[in-house]
């Protein structure tokens, strides 16, 4: 059974997410969508909100699953007997750092996790979670960035109107 880890921050989900989920459950037979805790940044939705976004967006999808996680990667994968972790690249300007993220995993880990990249669909290729919340905080339209759903939870957030 091949397995794979999604791991990132998601706040929030956007489009370009989605598209890298649905692409990467129809290569493995088991996608865990992972909500990384991670302490130090303040998010706009929580770990548990983030989490929820993810499994109404993927609920079509049956072998998605959405979990969370916090610490090192290498930890949560062995825990879960993950070999496989999945990333997206946008531009060039992603790729520096996926790559030492990539690199630092495989070494941390002994080898045992790998770093597999889906380039992104050319429609998303510019969006990001934090583009999504300036263009919302400034109460622009984030309709072609996100699920309605999901747009209509940040336009609350931001007390704002969809
Ligand atoms: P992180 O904080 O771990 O970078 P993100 O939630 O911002 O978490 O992104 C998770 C992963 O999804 C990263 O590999 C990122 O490059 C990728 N990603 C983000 N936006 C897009 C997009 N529009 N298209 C494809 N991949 C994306």
């Amino acid at each position: 059974m091949k397995k794979a880890v999604y791991p990132g921050s998601f706040d929030p989900m956007t489009l370009g997410h989605l598209d890298v989920i649905k692409r990467a459950s129809k290569m493995f037979d088991e996608l865990i969508v992972s909500v990384l805790n991670n302490k130090e940044k303040s998010p706009l939705f929580s770990v548990e909100e983030r989490v929820n976004i993810i499994k109404e967006a993927t609920k079509d999808l049956p072998n998605v699953q959405v979990d969370s996680f916090s610490g090192l990667l290498i930890n949560y994968a062995a825990s879960r007997d993950i070999h496989v972790a999945v990333r997206g690249l946008r531009a060039v300007t992603d790729f520096e750092y996926e790559l030492q993220l990539a690199q630092t995993n495989r070494q941390l880990s002994n080898e045992a996790l790998d770093t597999v990249f889906l380039t992104t669909s050319l429609e998303y290729a510019y969006l990001s979670s934090s583009g999504v919340k300036e263009i919302a905080y400034f109460g622009g339209d984030v309709s072609p960035c996100v699920p309605d759903f999901v747009a209509k939870l940040i336009y609350e957030k931001y007390h704002r109107k969809a």
